[in-house]
């Protein structure tokens, strides 16, 4: 055997995809498993441009990454995050990926200049495995990361994801200058509720509480629940005249509101604390303070009312 014959006999026996163009983008060579794969006869497409057989590939796009491969004289590298695929070539593996293709690694390697005629070979390999596995993994990672900031009971954000927005939306109104207002509100006489109708009864207050107000608010409002049957809203560029509106209906919409439980009709009020981001306030944790005394001071007002932090206006 020639030492062609063996690099040929090699190049068909691989488990990877080459395909040899020139500089004018006509196929030279490609290997074996290509042809089973493309489901084309080489014989028919030596000598044609590659993007008339493969009219899928992206043109203006592989031709500038080609162009600098010729010119540089150095491996280039697309891998299957950058793009799926680049060839539309069919898998075995129907039943597990969402894709029609293969999902590919493509090297493209210059070839060694014979008499001015340069080559780029192009190595398409099959990482259908790798890009359904790591799908699932990021899929997996998600749920896990969406789990880990929602409450299991009442399905709105958790404390520390709750905390974690305010955080940021604190930095963030400080460094703009925007406005940001806080509501937490505290369920009235919770404990006899709970003594009253048991915990599931108790529980299921908290669930139809938290779906009442999260039909309320805005698509920027982040709301947590805080505690027990203590929650917070974190309003966006809000000032104190729009966070009281807020906070009036909410306490409103929560005493209007009948839950059915066992054959019986629960309500409850909720105490309402509202605070609004002033120049005092060096860290978020100032915001909850004031927001918290707020509705320390509705409670001892008397329960089921509004309270503004500081200057204790009474919307009720
Ligand atoms: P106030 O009007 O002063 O807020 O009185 P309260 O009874 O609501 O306040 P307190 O803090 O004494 O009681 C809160 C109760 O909430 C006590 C606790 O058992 C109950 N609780 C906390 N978490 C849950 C929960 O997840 N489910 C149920 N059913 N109850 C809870
Ligand atoms: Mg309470
Ligand atoms: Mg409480």
């Amino acid at each position: 055997m020639s030492p062609d014959d063996i690099c040929t006999d090699i190049a068909n026996k691989l488990n990877t995809g080459i395909i040899i163009i020139d500089s004018k983008y006509n196929i030279v060579f490609w290997n074996r498993y290509l042809e089973i794969h493309a489901d084309k006869k080489p014989e028919n497409f030596i000598g044609q441009d590659i993007f008339q057989i493969f009219p899928e590939l992206p043109e203006k796009w592989l031709k500038r990454k080609i162009e600098s491969v010729f010119q540089l004289k150095t491996q280039s590298f697309c891998s299957w995050e950058q793009r799926h695929h680049l060839f539309e070539l069919p898998h075995t593996r129907p039943i597990t990926t969402n894709s029609h293709f293969m999902a590919q690694n493509c090297t493209f390697l210059p070839l060694e200049a014979k008499e001015d005629n340069e080559h780029v070979c192009i190595l398409i390999e099959d990482v259908t495995d790798v890009c359904h596995y790591q799908t699932q993994l990021n899929k997996t990672l998600e749920e896990l990361a969406q789990a880990n900031r929602i409450d299991g009971l009442t399905q709105i954000f958790n404390r520390k994801h709750w905390e974690e927005c305010l955080e940021k939306e604190f930095s963030r109104a400080r460094r703009y200058q925007h406005g940001l207002a806080l509501i937490m509100f505290d369920l009235d006489h919770f404990k006899l509720l709970n003594d009253t109708y048991g915990h599931l009864g108790g529980d299921l207050v908290l669930i139809e509480t938290a779906k009442v107000i999260s039909s309320l608010l805005r698509l920027g409002d982040l709301f947590g629940r805080y505690g027990g049957e203590e929650f917070a809203i974190i309003l966006p560029n809000t000032d104190i005249i729009g966070a009281l509106d807020v906070a009036e209906r909410i306490r409103i919409a929560i005493s209007k509101n009948v839950i059915n439980f066992q054959e019986t009709e629960i309500k409850v009020t909720a105490s309402v604390g509202v605070a609004v981001i002033s120049e005092k306030d060096t860290r978020y944790e100032d915001l909850i303070s004031n927001t918290d005394l707020a509705l320390y001071d509705a409670k001892a007002s008397g329960r089921n009312i509004v309270c503004v932090a500081k200057d204790l206006i009474q919307v009720k």
